[in-house]
């Protein structure tokens, strides 16, 4: 499952130039109070982000956090570079107990920080400092040397420690931590068949010390039942993943999670394919009894910024001015982005938007601005599309 999430995540990013940051979870909370309040989410992210975000909350609600040890392109690459790395003969650190448990709690305040700068300023401030951006953004693009530093530093931490950036710093952790303590499905051991083995401790990624607890109920439990695969024949039974059913605990079999893992996914992209939410939306003036829109394919409309700057040029007041009521929304994307203008019916018409979007303007300092944006499939000036 890990391997399978990362190999679409890079082959979506690298071969067919997809913008893996709207699928990210914590893009939805990064977002979440712009778009709320301002009805525009923040750069390039958009209602993929909510969807995701919803599908990764309530997994963590029925599985715990299912979404850090099966799909998290970072987790997964922390861990296999942790395991290669033992199995070259590097001496894995320890950090349990008390280290642990203060270093784990350096998260709250990363997320605290990233959120304040993030809805104060309107923009993506930690995208700069990201590792995740800087494995699965499209690089050469927004991205600093900062983010590739931070990344090298998870990457060389995680040959030593076990994935020590989703332990003790991943802000979505500390998102997702609350949920799982209302959650239904949870690790229990049972006393009388258990040997005491401690195998279960060994292979925990989050150092979790399942031989001395009855019920797993710590936050940070990925649901990745390595603790059940690790106990031994003789102690058959002593550890279950289910919800608690009276006296007869039901283990729900590993296919099951990745069965349900994957129906959430799904239902996030079947939500953004059935209502896709414009991210970015600016409205001029109040909606007449009779409005008619184009949709048009617009090149350089990435994110919030870009479509800012397109609504900006179609404000212009010279023979191409829009006139009265107009509206725009805009799905920001890669080559021709989606993008919707409405406007008064009785005073424009199709072609006066496509020559607004498209017709140079006269600007007061005596020059000719020329817009940065091209219409898919028109270009009556004879310029090239990009
Ligand atoms: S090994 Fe067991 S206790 Fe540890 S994270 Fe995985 S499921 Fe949870
Ligand atoms: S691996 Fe199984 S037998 Fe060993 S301590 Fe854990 S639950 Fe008990």
């Amino acid at each position: 499952m890990q391997l399978g999430f990362l190999v679409v995540t890079l082959v979506a990013v690298f071969g067919l130039g997809a913008n893996a940051e709207a699928w990210c979870p914590f893009g939805g909370v990064e977002a979440a109070y712009e778009y709320v309040t301002a009805g525009t989410a923040l750069c390039s992210l958009g209602v993929s982000n909510f969807y995701i975000l919803a599908s990764v909350l309530l997994l963590t609600l029925l599985l715990r956090r299912v979404f850090c040890g099966y799909m998290c392109p970072i987790g997964s690459i922390s861990e296999l570079l942790f395991d290669a790395a033992k199995r070259l003969g590097f001496k894995p650190k320890d950090v349990t107990g008390t280290p642990d448990r203060i270093l784990s709690l350096l998260k709250y305040p990363l997320l605290l920080y990233i959120l304040y700068i993030s809805w104060k300023a309107a923009e993506l401030l930690f995208r700069g400092f990201d590792p995740v951006y800087a494995l699965i953004s499209r690089h050469g693009k927004d991205i600093t040397m900062w983010s590739y530093v931070a990344l090298g530093a998870v990457l060389v931490g995680s040959l030593f420690v076990r994935i020590p950036f989703c332990r003790w710093l991943c802000p979505m952790a500390a998102v997702m931590n609350p949920v799982p303590r209302f959650g239904l499905f949870r690790i229990e051991r049972h006393g009388d068949s258990c040997t005491s083995c401690g195998l279960c401790d060994k292979v925990c990624p989050v150092a979790i010390p399942v031989s001395q607890v009855e019920v797993v109920n710590h936050a940070r439990c990925y649901g990745c039942m390595e603790c059940l695969e690790a106990c031994p024949p003789k102690a058959q039974g002593s550890l279950t993943f289910g919800p608690k059913l009276g006296a007869a605990p039901l283990r729900l079999p590993q296919t099951g999670v990745i069965a349900t893992i994957l129906v959430l996914v799904t239902a996030a992209a079947t939500a953004d394919h059935l209502w896709p939410l414009p991210s970015f939306v600016k409205e001029r003036g109040i909606a007449p009894a009779e409005t008619a829109f184009v949709e048009l394919g617009v090149s350089d409309v990435t994110c919030r910024g870009s479509s800012t700057g397109l609504w900006n040029f179609m404000q212009r007041d010279d023979e191409f001015a829009l006139p009265d009521y107009l509206r725009l929304e805009t799905w920001p994307g890669t080559d021709f982005a989606r993008v919707r203008v409405i406007f008064d019916a009785n005073s424009a018409d199709a072609e006066a938007v496509r020559l607004a979007i498209t017709t140079p303007v006269f600007t007061a300092d005596g020059d000719w601005l020329v817009p940065d944006y091209r219409i898919e499939g028109y270009d009556p000036l004879g310029l090239k599309e990009p």
